[in-house]
């Protein structure tokens, strides 16, 4: 699947849709889940061109993986999950459910989350 920078994270990134922003830096933007599923959800969403994880991981530098997950982790701290526990979620493809073709992680928190699926 090829990148298509119409999509609703890339908006975000470039600021032509707003967002309730967390945390920012050089690799990535994090922002609060219009449609929170946790007391705490926010998503990490990369600024480059990718996909999906499955595409993050084949194209980006090591040195842009790293800043990226660190951005998850500083991102994690800063809403507080840390000390109470925290699911990170990637979803890729159809049978995961994405639906937005723009690389992302979910963070999860604020309250016990139960099994993995429901
Ligand atoms: P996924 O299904 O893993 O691709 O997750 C996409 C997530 O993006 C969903 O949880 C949506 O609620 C969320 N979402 C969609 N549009 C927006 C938006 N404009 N601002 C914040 N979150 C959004």
């Amino acid at each position: 699947m090829s990148y298509d920078n119409q999509n609703i994270f890339a908006k975000i990134i470039r600021g032509e849709i707003p967002c309730k922003r967390v945390y920012e830096d050089e690799f990535a933007l994090a922002f609060h889940d219009i449609q929170p599923e946790a007391p705490t959800h926010v998503l990490v969403v990369p600024k480059g061109d990718f996909v999906s994880f499955d595409d993050f991981t084949q194209k980006a530098s090591s040195e842009f993986m790293v800043g990226y997950f660190s951005a998850v982790q500083k991102t994690a701290a800063l809403i507080g999950v840390v000390e109470g526990g925290y699911r990170i979620i990637s979803n890729h493809g159809a049978d995961a459910s994405q639906s937005v073709p723009h690389f992302h992680m979910h963070i999860l928190g604020g309250k016990p989350l139960g099994k993995l699926l429901p």
